[in-house]
């Protein structure tokens, strides 16, 4: 179960990043949405660590527990981040299975399955300025340094510096999805905090997963 073990070190680095980020999330949020971004992503990110560590202690497998992280922090998050996020990360679980050591084209495909869930739910497009504007671009870089045969840490750091220059551009946009998008105007100039946060997780916990 070593790699089961590192799927739990991810959600432990990754509930610690957020709770270090709450305040910032959450100020982000705050410039045109309602703020609770980072108070969401600590409850959700815990309670999926907390659920993983459960599973773990029962024999899971890393695709088996990251679907039950995917559930609670679904359940426990709250906000619109929260549910999208929980039913991804169940999606990249199922994808991921419970094999040892997954190949780089079974983790690209996993990452491409968290962002289909994403997409299906959220029905958000490139441009919207959501957290998609972050994913989409992990998911294909990811796939496409994996296709050219770059090693699996270096395309998941690539696709991770990727995803967090997206990120950082979706200032200049407006958002068209969720509760920014009624005080549009104000977004303009702050990056999309879900796009923001999404970036962050992803560059963080690379080092586990690869
Ligand atoms: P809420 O908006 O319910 O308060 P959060 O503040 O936790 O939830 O999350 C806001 C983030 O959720 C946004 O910054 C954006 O990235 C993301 N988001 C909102 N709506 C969608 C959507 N339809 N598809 C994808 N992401 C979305
Ligand atoms: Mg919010
Ligand atoms: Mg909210």
């Amino acid at each position: 179960r070593a790699y089961a073990r590192q799927c739990l070190k991810a959600l432990d680095t990754t509930a610690a990043l957020l709770r270090d980020s709450e305040a910032m999330l959450g100020d982000m949020d705050a410039i045109a949405g309602d703020g609770d971004h980072g108070r969401g992503m600590v409850r959700g990110s815990a309670a999926a660590h907390d659920a993983a560590a459960v599973a773990l202690e029962r024999g899971a497998g890393a695709g088996s527990l990251l679907a039950a992280a995917g559930d609670a922090w679904a359940d426990k998050a709250g906000g619109t981040s929260g549910v999208l996020w929980g039913a991804g990360l169940r999606a990249f679980g199922e994808r991921l299975g419970d094999a040892e050591t997954p190949t780089p084209d079974v983790l690209a495909e996993s990452v491409r399955a968290f962002a289909d869930r994403i997409a299906s739910l959220g029905k958000a497009e490139m441009g919207d300025k959501t957290m998609m504007d972050a994913l989409l671009p992990f998911a294909s870089s990811l796939e496409d340094r994996v296709a050219a045969g770059t090693d699996l840490e270096n395309a998941w750091a690539a696709a991770a510096a990727d995803a967090t220059a997206a990120a950082a551009s979706t200032a200049e946009l407006r958002p068209l999805k969720g509760r920014a998008r009624p005080l549009a105007e104000k977004s303009i100039g702050t990056p999309d905090p879900g796009a923001t946060s999404l970036a962050m997780v992803f560059a963080a916990v690379g080092p586990h997963f690869t």
